[in-house]
This record gives structure tokens, sequence and C-alpha cells, in this order.
């Protein structure tokens, strides 16, 4: 049975990148694994656009283990600002309370993002050492508008952290350009790999703290301890901290050849964007409403769709039925009012009609107020376009 996962990670993965994980007695000193590590590196770079003055990490676990790590550039009692959109926004701040650092907290409501001003006023008011965005909210699917907010805090604080978990490789990320000290993101989001890592470049300013300073971190996530296994095995040379997840890196080279070298990031992000403007279309087209409420938020990732009568969790199981997974609303303040379409990695033209097609039957199965066909056809237009 053909199944489509329009999820938010993990995403359908294509064959090539899930065989190139199919390898027997790949040790990690082995000069396979050694060269798929540094090709990953190299391309990570190109993925985050920076150049060699960036510090590329592929560790363990995913988004969250990535955003943990940042501990690793935080001291006692130092104080850092959570710039939040959401339930991934809210979880810097769940992250941070294990610390001895001091959190303080800008809170979007579900739908909005922290507009960049607010950001600037509470920097210039106090003194952070750190403070962190999420380029996409995958809870609601709303876009920060992430150069503008990093451009209104730079001069005010020592280090800018951006979760792009669901952003890198699917957004326009310029981690570079626009001066930011951490961006992250996580194996199973837009770069369509199966789940297990975690993704992350630092600046120079960043690379200083782990070398000269002392920090909060614990052990796993220190990243002062990850720090030679990423310059060793850049420069061809096998290194160990903890066992890295061989198989699930050699997949990472093979999916990165394909994102810069064969698709190519722009055509990638072209890719995206398209797909999620004919599943929006789609979703306004059978007359129901997005989660984000300002079209300047919506992201090439995420579409939150909010329902009127019906329960969200129904739509979910039905939808399944036919062979297409999308994910749960997970906002709090919004359960059981929306469910989440994820469009990211390798996400075609063809799965968002079929996708935004299995919508309409279900939402019309189960008595929601939806104009039937009119979905298709918008979606049929804007891709036709
Ligand atoms: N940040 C964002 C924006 C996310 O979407 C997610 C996962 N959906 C995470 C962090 C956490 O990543 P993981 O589940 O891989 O730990």
């Amino acid at each position: 049975e053909k199944r489509i996962l329009m999820h938010v990670g993990p995403v359908n993965i294509l064959d090539r990148i899930l065989y190139a994980g199919l390898k027997n007695n790949v040790g990690f000193t082995s000069p396979e694994f050694v060269q798929a590590f540094q090709f990953s590196l190299k391309k990570i770079r190109e993925l985050f656009q920076v150049d060699k003055t960036y510090q590329p990490f592929i560790i363990p676990g995913g988004g969250t283990s990535a955003m943990e790590s940042v501990t690793s550039l935080l001291k006692e009692g130092e104080k850092v600002l959570v710039v939040t959109n959401g339930v991934f926004g809210d979880r810097w701040i769940n992250i941070f309370k294990k610390y001895p650092v001091q959190v303080n907290v800008l809170k979007a409501e579900p739908g909005y993002y922290v507009e960049p001003e607010t950001v600037e006023k509470e920097v210039k008011r106090e003194k952070y050492k750190l403070v962190t965005f999420t380029h996409v909210e995958t809870s609601t699917g709303v876009r920060q508008p992430i150069r503008e907010s990093v451009k209104a805090v730079r001069d005010y604080v020592d280090l800018v952290v951006v979760d792009g978990v669901s952003s890198v490789g699917a957004e326009e990320v310029k981690a570079k350009d626009w001066n930011v000290d951490v961006y992250l993101t996580a194996s199973q989001k837009a770069i369509g790999v199966p789940p297990g890592m975690g993704l992350l470049v630092l600046s120079s300013n960043a690379i200083e703290k782990l070398k000269e300073e002392k920090s909060v971190a614990g052990y796993y996530l220190d990243l002062r301890n990850w720090l030679p296994v990423m310059t060793n095995m850049e420069d061809g040379k096998a290194s160990y901290f903890s066992t890295p997840p061989v198989h699930t890196i050699l997949m990472l080279a093979e999916a990165l050849k394909i994102i810069i070298d064969e698709e190519g990031l722009d055509n990638r992000i072209k890719r995206h964007e398209k797909i999620a403007g004919a599943i929006r279309a789609g979703v306004e087209g059978m007359g129901l409403d997005i989660v984000a409420r300002k079209p300047e938020a919506y992201s090439n990732t995420v579409t939150g769709v909010l329902v009127k009568k019906v329960n969200a969790g129904n739509v979910l199981s039905e939808v399944i039925s036919e062979g297409i997974e999308l994910a749960p609303g997970v906002h709090p303040a919004l359960q059981g009012k929306y469910f989440r379409i994820g469009h990211m990695g390798w996400v075609t033209e063809n799965d968002a009609i079929s996708t935004i097609a299995s919508i309409e039957r279900a939402l019309k199965r189960l008595g929601e107020d939806i104009k039937l066909g009119e979905g298709v056809k918008a979606t049929q237009l804007y891709l036709a376009k």
C-alpha cells in the first residue's frame, strides 16, 4: 500500500537515501564512513549558507539535543531571552529551566509571531547574553521574519540562536549574512532523512566561547566534547567521543548530495514555496481558515488548518485510513480545533493534490461545512499557473 507522509517529521524519504544507509560492516573508523561524515560537514555549510568561519556539527538526537547543546555557550547566572510563538519556542524555556541560568520570555498568541520591534525594545531594556528565535514554529506553522528579528537584536546581545528545525532546507536561511551565532535543525525535517541527528552551525564568536569559557552544559551535549570529532572528521581522520549514528549519517550524506548538488538549494526552496502555496489555496478553496493569521507568517513547511464543526482528531483518522498521514494540532490553546499538514522534504505537487482531495472527502463525510471539490480546484489552479 502506498502511503504519503504529510507530517512534520519524519517525512517521505527517497528510496535512494534509505538504501545509502543499508550497509553492513561499516564502523565509525572506516574510510567510507569518515568520507560520508566529511562530505556532510562540508555540505552543511552550504545548507546553512555559511563559510569556513562557521563550524558545523552533527550530533545524535534531533532538534531537542541540538537545542539543549546551546547550553554549552552559557555560564552560571547568565540571562537568556526566549522569543516564542508556540510549543517549540516554549521548549527553550523548559530546557533553560533545567540549568542555573535566568530566563525571560516574549510570547506570541497562537497564529502570530513576536514582532521584531517588541524584541528590540526588550533587549534594549535589559542586557541578555543570548536570545533564541524559532524560524518556523511547527506547532502553528507560523514563520518568524528571522532576518528582521536578528537585525533588531544583533547589536544588543552576545549570542543569537535560531531554531531552524522546520525551515532549513525549505526556507531561505543565510546564517552568515544574518550574523546568527547558532542555527540548528534536525535530520527528519525539511532535509528528508530519518530521525536521529541534530545539525548545527556555530559562528566563530560561539566557538570562541567553547574554547575559552566553562559552561553549564552537561556531559553528552557539551559541544566541547564534539568539537574535536567534527574538526578531525572534516580533516578525514576518524575520531570518537560517543558512537555516532553511523548508518543515518550515510543517509545524510546521500540526502545532502541530492539537495545541494542535484536539486540545488534555490530550486528546493522554490519547490517548497510552490507546494505550500498550493496547499494553502486548497485549504482556503474548500472554505477553511489557516492558523497563521498573517500571510507574511505563512511557512513553506507547515500549514495549520482550523476546522469549524468536526473534531480535528477525527479528520486525521479518516485521512490516514486512505493512506495519508497528517500531523495533529499540538498548541494547547487550540486543542481539537486544528490539524497540521506537513509539506517538507521530498514533497511533490501530486502529494499536494492527493492530500487536499483526501482532506476534502474526509471533512465531507464527517459533516464539516466545506465546498467539496473547490479545494482540489484551487490547488490545481495554483499549480497550473
Ligand atoms: N524545534 C522545532 C521547531 C520542531 O519542530 C521540533 C520537532 N518537531 C523540535 C524543535 C524538536 O525536535 P526533535 O523532535 O527532533 O527533538
